[in-house]
């Protein structure tokens, strides 16, 4: 029984076409066991994308969706279960209001993602944040940008798809190797396996053109330091992207050494056989 613990609905700004009763019912029917909605909430969006796209609020409404999710639930009555998520977007600008949404919200899931950095939207392409960056530089920053806020933030339970910033990139380097940032994952691992967090495979990098993999270096690097937790998350934003390739992925993780896959409820770890 797979957990795909990120998933955006109509409540985010760009889930405009997915219900939360069409992406649960999807869910069902492809036997998954439950289904964490974790909308966007990004106070800090660059000005240079707010320029092209005015008036878009990247933060989603709690209350309706936290709402939709219990009315989808009753009607579900039992083929799924579904969970109440927020994807909060790290941003050193947005620290206060941050800390005062999550703590006036009852969520059972948090993801800390990064999508915005230095003033950049990476999704914007090689011209922007990319540009004059070897590989290197664009994304060591980016995983140094994604420990120093989740560090400083503390109050979350899923490190969010380390490998967003690999998506938009044009380098041949596709892919985020361990070997290319050995002392990076290495702080953020010891970090997330001392505060029983859990390490997200975002199985959206992997379905891109891109040709973006996972690294089972990663994996194989994060059991080594006492890591237990790792999550699945399709990041869909259509109901026929929920559980993408979660069979893989399981093998992989089980394959380096995790017994388990993990959800949570009410901000609490579980742990399911693999
Ligand atoms: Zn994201
Ligand atoms: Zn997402």
């Amino acid at each position: 029984m797979f957990y795909d613990n990120h998933n955006h609905s109509e409540f985010s700004f760009d889930g405009e076409h997915t219900s939360v009763e069409t992406a649960a019912s999807a869910a069902a029917s492809k036997g998954l066991g439950g289904l964490c909605f974790t909308d966007h909430c990004d106070f800090t969006v660059p000005e240079i994308k707010a320029e092209m796209e005015p008036v878009v609020c990247e933060v989603f409404d709690v209350d309706a969706q936290q709402a939709e999710i219990d009315k989808v639930k009753e009607k579900m009555q039992g083929r799924i279960r579904l969970f109440k998520g927020i994807e909060v977007g790290l941003n050193i600008e947005s620290r206060d209001k941050i800390r005062e949404h999550l703590a006036s919200h009852r969520f059972d899931e948090v993801i800390a993602s990064v999508h915005y950095l230095d003033g950049h939207d990476p999704w914007m392409g090689p011209e922007y944040y990319y540009k004059g960056k070897t590989f290197k530089e664009s994304y060591g920053r980016y995983l140094e940008c994604l420990y120093e806020e989740m560090t400083w933030l503390g109050d979350f339970d899923i490190m969010g798809h380390y490998d967003y910033i690999a998506r938009y990139a044009s380098y041949p380097e596709a892919s985020i190797m361990y070997r290319d940032f050995p002392d990076i994952f290495d702080a953020m691992f010891k970090y997330l396996a001392e505060n029983g967090k859990a390490l997200e495979i975002n199985t959206k990098s992997y379905s891109l053109d891109r040709g973006t993999i996972l690294d089972s270096d990663v994996l194989k690097r994060f059991r080594e330091l006492g890591g237990e937790a790792v999550s699945l998350g399709s990041d869909s934003h259509e109901p026929g992207r929920v559980g993408t390739d979660f069979e893989k992925f399981a093998a992989m993780v089980k394959d380096a050494g995790f017994r388990y896959l993990a959800h949570f409820e009410q901000r609490r770890l579980v742990m399911e056989t693999i």
